[in-house]
């Protein structure tokens, strides 16, 4: 049905004591009630198709998910301090999933926790306090984390780039200044250079596909050439593996994979626990000596046994019901589909990403030119379709899809024949 739910009274209610910092999807919010896999549910009945939300990495409510939490409430949880199998046994399920040297795990509530203690450690193990970041990155909401996040320091409400930190020009591809074969070669040359004169760096961080930046793969090779740059000035590298980590790129369980590197530190979060909150750091032996050195390490929740049995039961589901690969086959077939509606309509400037980590960057036709007022159209133009799909980047007009890794060539389809249909309508109307 095309039914409409009422949400006035919904969206007053939540006003009254929830600030408007937390802004609400669409201009008509949606009232939620249930969800199941690839598939959302509102008040009055509407099935939604969820071709956007990335933290219910193996489908919503995944019954085999919430069997685990379910079990393990009804017989202990509690903190880190006594023993229980649950914990070791995480550890070494998320750890054969790890390149070594990495060999440690702090398990934390959030990817921003994670981000924040990542920088910490860096800077333990380094004794040094410089942090290089990249353009139009995001890696969380703490004081530590947001001091790391071009997205939020510079964003004209922000309070501006620390002074520790380094930032150094986004690998794009597409509307950076190096667009050629060797542009991963020639952006890290820039962040030589920009370190030339910088002593006391403590890490470089970043997703191996900027997400907040508007979905952007790292240009080939980039990592390759930019850790070892790093590390011959004395700091550590960390992937932020939050959005691209447990299968979603499909070629590789982890982002930083993709570029044949092994980092000193990653940031987990989102689609570890599948909507239960739970991140985590992990390291090397080394990085793990530096930071015993310092205070007691706690976190009331990190590590219950709650968290640990949905976190083994997320990492069991990706194995048994392979959708790492069916992230692989689907969102190549995504991307095949999204590239020929390309052909059709000038205003797809770029579709990129991974497995099922799209982004569709919507432009005015024959430019580069950002179009926030269609990608903004698009996206409330899908919501009344009953699709839900997001927007990122500077100008938020990079169309973002990266839904539960269960979904099938059939949504694709059902999602590129609405988008279709929706540019058809549109380009006909419009006064470009
Ligand atoms: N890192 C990245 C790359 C993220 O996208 C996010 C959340 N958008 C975070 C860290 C922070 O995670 P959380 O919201 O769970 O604190």
């Amino acid at each position: 049905s095309m039914e409409l739910a009422d949400v006035t009274s919904d969206l007053q209610r939540r006003n009254r004591h929830i600030s408007p910092i937390l802004s609400v999807s669409y201009q008509r919010p949606i009232a939620m009630h249930a969800a199941a896999f690839q598939y959302m549910y509102d008040k009055v009945g509407n099935t939604f198709l969820d071709a956007y939300n990335n933290i219910p990495h193996v489908g919503h409510c995944h019954p085999l998910v919430v069997e685990a939490a379910q079990k393990q409430m009804e017989t202990l949880n509690t903190n880190t301090r006594y023993l229980y199998d649950q914990l070791a046994e995480y550890a070494e399920k998320l750890l054969e999933k790890c390149p070594k040297p990495l060999n440690k795990v702090f398990f934390v509530n959030s990817g921003s926790a994670a981000s924040d203690l990542a920088v910490r450690m860096a800077k333990a193990h380094t004794q040094k306090d410089k942090m290089v970041v990249l353009e139009h990155g995001y890696h969380g909401n703490t004081e530590q984390s947001i001091a790391v996040s071009d997205y939020k320091f510079n964003h004209p409400k922000g309070n501006g780039q620390p002074s520790n930190v380094i930032k150094v020009p986004l690998p794009d591809t597409y509307r950076g200044d190096f667009q050629d074969k060797k542009a991963g070669k020639k952006y890290a040359l820039a962040l030589q250079e920009a370190l030339r004169n910088q002593s006391n760096i403590a890490a470089f961080i970043a997703e191996s596909i900027v997400g907040c930046g508007g979905q952007v793969p790292l240009a080939e090779g980039y990592l390759k050439e930019v850790y070892p740059i790093i590390r011959s000035k004395g700091g550590l590298c960390i992937a932020d593996e939050v959005q691209t980590g447990f299968g979603r790129l499909g070629t590789h369980f982890w982002g930083f994979q993709t570029h044949g590197v092994v980092p000193d530190i990653l940031i987990l979060g989102k689609p570890m626990g599948n909507g239960h909150p739970i991140g985590a750091v992990v390291c090397t032996d080394a990085v793990a000596e530096s930071f015993e050195k310092g205070v007691e390490f706690f976190s009331s929740f990190g590590g219950n046994p709650v968290s640990c049995a949905v976190g083994l039961a997320v990492l069991e589901v990706i194995a048994k019901e392979g959708l790492q690969e069916n992230a692989q086959a689907v969102g190549t077939y995504y991307l095949e589909q999204l590239r020929h509606l390309q052909q059709k309509h000038p205003v797809i400037g770029d579709v990129r990403g991974s497995g099922l980590f799209l982004g569709i960057d919507i432009v005015h036709p024959n430019t580069k030119n950002t179009y926030n007022h269609l990608a903004q159209y698009i996206k409330n133009e899908f919501r009344k379709r009953h699709i839900l799909i997001s927007t990122d980047g500077p100008d938020d007009s990079v169309i973002k899809t990266k839904p539960p890794l269960c979904f099938t060539k059939g949504n694709v389809d059902h999602v590129i024949t609405s988008l279709d249909n929706l540019l058809k309508t549109f380009m006909a109307n419009a006064t470009l």
